[in-house]
């Protein structure tokens, strides 16, 4: 058969393993390469072959690449030989189908010295592998095709680029550099879902037949994945590449005739050259990634550059959740509170505990610089703990305070992943017991997204918190789309209006109208109103003609550190109702404390 004709001549080592990477078949190159008898190998597993076992193939990079795109390209590894001896080698595997429906894995193992040599026979084994696929089944055209090419463009897959990338980079031609172009459609999605997968596929066909006619014989054209492709050349200068990307983009934008209709289509184009410090291939398509990000961020249908010299955002997000990590335990995190006034009495209600990052370099972070990545890292579990447990113990500290004479209710917001996580009543609970302190005191704000991600789930633990005592908030409402039916089933206690609405009260109607309805809504179903992000004596009394309840921002006050606050509420309880917030001159001498320091927030920071 010309399948097992092609594996025993192929011109480097083959195995096929089953999915536990179990050797099923070895090719005679692997054989003579390792001195080992076909006995020794079959049964046994793949890693025992390696002298650091199968932490390679189970490594962070590999095991989730074999998941998710059923590759492993390029990993290189030793092979123990038949005398044990540590042979340096690459790895490339493709997960495959076979035609009984069982599946197995596909390696190649390609000895350092036998790249080259490899990489020249290639192409007579590709011509091989044609001259079979003309006689046998296409999914049988040959293991190298199938490994390193892509099935619909015929183009060098992943893997193949990475290969043909290390040896451009390795081996540039004279006082060349080697220029990667990441080539993503524009709105792809759409032509794919409005006219269905075989026009989608037709247009990749002809985007990847124009791409690979626009570049020179020495450069490269690959589909990297989906819509996105990869054009490789090697260049002089910057320039070079530019003029390359205004060709490609012209190419593409011409229009093309698929299923009987015109189509345009663009594409976004992120360059990227090796630097003097030497490149990987990873790196170097990384770096055109970003640029091609940008690109689609400037509008689509042009090109970036990418600069070496830029700092690469997933490094960046990398070490900054590392930090993070270290940063709760080493106790650097804060909280500051914002105080809650009631609109009719302008008396302090209470205060919404807001969380700070004293960096050791950066100064005084803001939750937007981390609260995501916190979410996305599931730290903001230990991160909504560590507040909640804060928040409280500085609640019970001003009950108790012979100076603060008005009582403070406290507010913690909780995000959407500490809202399915099982243990959060049981952590509520803990904190309150904690530090002896009245669950009615305590508020809990969630954003009106978290709840409507998962309606059912979050009825089950607002009952739950509900049962402990503590009060329940919307937070940021009127940015999601939470229905009315959920508003009244939800054991709600108030309602914060987001305030990008607040902000337009007296200049724009359409806010001023949703901010009344806003508080009718909340009066109609027994809660309270509160909005967020009073700027101006004027926006404070449309809210008190409108009737809300409570309100918090910048006119009353900026988020404090809990000395600060402490200051606050002893200077601001004692005044009349009438002038209490309009005298800030202890917020003016807040923000004069903060123009000293070396914090670009504008609150003051933590002493
Ligand atoms: P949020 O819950 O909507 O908090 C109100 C935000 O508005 C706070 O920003 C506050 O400083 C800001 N703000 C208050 N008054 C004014 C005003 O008059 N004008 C303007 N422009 N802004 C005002 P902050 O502290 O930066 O917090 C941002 C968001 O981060 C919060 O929005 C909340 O969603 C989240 N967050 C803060 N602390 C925590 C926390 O401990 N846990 C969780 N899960 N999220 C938190
Ligand atoms: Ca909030
Ligand atoms: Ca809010």
């Amino acid at each position: 058969m010309d399948y097992e004709q092609l594996f025993q001549d192929a011109p480097c080592s083959y195995l096929i393993t089953d999915e536990a990477w179990t050797i099923t078949a070895a090719n005679a190159s692997f054989l003579a390469w390792t001195g080992y008898g076909s006995d020794d190998v079959i049964g046994t597993p793949l890693p025992r072959l390696m002298p650091i076992g199968d932490r390679l193939l189970h490594s962070t990079h590999s095991a989730p690449q074999m998941q998710l795109t059923g590759t492993v390209s390029e990993v290189s590894l030793e092979i123990l030989d038949v005398e044990g001896q540590r042979r340096a080698a690459l790895l490339t595997a493709v997960r495959a189908v076979r035609s009984d429906g069982g599946v197995e894995i596909r390696v190649i193992i390609f000895s350092a010295h036998e790249r080259r040599q490899y990489e020249l026979e290639l192409v007579a084994a590709r011509r091989r592998a044609e001259e079979s696929e003309a006689r046998s089944v296409r999914a049988e055209a040959g293991l190298q095709h199938l490994a390193l090419h892509d099935s619909l463009t015929g183009l060098p897959n992943r893997a193949g680029l990475a290969a043909i990338l290390e040896r451009d980079i390795a081996e540039p031609l004279p006082s060349m550099k080697v220029a990667a172009l990441f080539v993503d459609l524009d709105h792809f999605k759409s032509v794919n879902d409005s006219l269905g997968h075989n026009a989608g596929d037709e247009l990749l066909n002809i985007v990847a037949r124009r791409l690979s006619s626009a570049i020179r014989d020495t450069g490269t054209v690959a589909r990297f994945a989906g819509d996105e492709f990869v054009v490789v050349e090697q260049v002089s200068a910057l320039s070079d590449a530019t003029v390359l990307a205004q060709r490609l983009l012209e190419t593409v934008n011409s229009p093309m005739i698929i299923e009987g209709l015109e189509i345009i289509c663009s594409a976004s184009i992120g360059i990227a050259l090796t630097d003097d410090q030497g490149a990987d291939a990873d790196r170097l398509l990384r770096r055109a990634d970003i640029a091609m990000y940008r690109a689609k961020a400037r509008g689509r249908n042009t090109w970036d550059v990418h600069d070496p010299s830029e700092s690469d955002p997933a490094v960046n997000r990398m070490r900054l959740l590392g930090e993070l990590r270290h940063g709760i335990e080493a106790g650097q995190l804060r909280v500051h509170y914002q105080p809650r006034i009631d609109v009719a009495t302008s008396i302090i209600n209470g205060v919404e505990a807001l969380v700070r990052w004293e960096h050791p370099t950066r100064g005084l972070l803001q939750p937007i610089d981390f609260i995501d990545l916190a979410e996305e890292s599931g730290l903001i579990r230990d991160l909504g703990a560590w507040v909640l447990n804060e928040a409280i113990k500085q609640g019970a500290h001003w009950s108790a305070s012979t100076v603060v004479h008005t009582p403070v209710e406290i507010a913690v917001n909780l995000s959407a992943r500490q809202l399915i996580d099982p243990q959060l009543t049981g952590i509520v609970e803990a904190a309150l017991a904690r530090h002896n302190f009245d669950p009615h005191m305590l508020t809990l704000e969630i954003t009106e997204t978290a709840l409507m991600d998962n309606p059912a789930v979050a009825l089950t633990v607002l009952t739950a918190l509900k049962a402990l005592g503590v009060g329940l908030a919307i937070d940021d409402f009127g940015t999601g789309y939470a229905s009315l039916t959920y508003l009244k089933d939800f054991p709600i206690d108030e309602l914060k209006i987001d305030r990008s609405f607040v902000n337009g009260l007296g200049s724009n109607d359409g806010d001023s109208a949703i901010v009344a309805s806003c508080i009718q809504l909340a009066h109609a179903v027994g809660i309270k109103a509160v909005a967020e992000g009073v700027e101006t004596d004027n926006q404070r009394s449309t809210l008190l003609s409108m009737g809300c309840d409570l309100a918090q921002g910048y006119h009353y006050s900026r988020p404090l550190s809990p000395e600060h606050l402490t200051n606050w509420i002893t200077s601001n309880t004692c005044a009349t109702p009438e002038n209490t917030f309009v005298d800030t001159r202890p917020l003016a001498d807040l923000d004069n404390t903060h123009q000293q320091s070396r914090h670009p927030a504008r609150e003051p920071a933590t002493t």
